[in-house]
């Protein structure tokens, strides 16, 4: 028999009494969504809907091998362009725009989840960089 916490994962179901709610015990394995690779199936007994144990994260109905998108992000957060990291990763733009775009998504579920109850007083953002593309060459 299996031994998994299973308190991490909450209902993704937005018509479900307890959505988003974690630490329930109404989060039960219900089967595989790949066997191969070892990715339960999860089902929210309040609703009756199964999901992934994937669902919402960069992962979820991923091709590639979980070790690549990882290298992929992390070309990313290192500040590497989108096209030099599929080059250097062997994938096309798309591909990395695809990851870029479900990680960025997966962190500010993050973020949402975990920093609550925060007065900020000053917020300064210099640490944030990005490029901006000159449009017309300067007279
Ligand atoms: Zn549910």
């Amino acid at each position: 028999m299996e031994k998994r916490d299973w308190s991490q994962f909450a209902c993704p179901n937005p018509h479900c009494q307890v959505v988003g709610q974690r630490g329930l015990p109404s989060i039960r394995p219900h089967g595989w969504s790949s066997k191969t690779q070892g990715i339960r199936c999860l089902r929210c007994t309040a609703c009756g809907t199964n999901f992934s144990e994937r669902h919402g994260t960069p992962l979820f109905r991923a091709q590639l091998p979980p070790a690549q998108i990882a290298d992929i992000a992390q070309h990313l957060v290192e500040g590497t362009g989108m096209r030099a990291t599929g080059r250097l990763c062997g994938v096309s733009l798309n591909t990395v725009l695809r990851i870029a775009l479900r990680a960025g998504e997966h962190a500010q579920a993050f973020h949402d989840q975990q920093v609550r109850h925060v007065q900020a007083r000053q917020v300064q953002a210099d640490e944030a960089w990005a490029f901006v593309g000159k449009k017309r060459q300067a007279l």
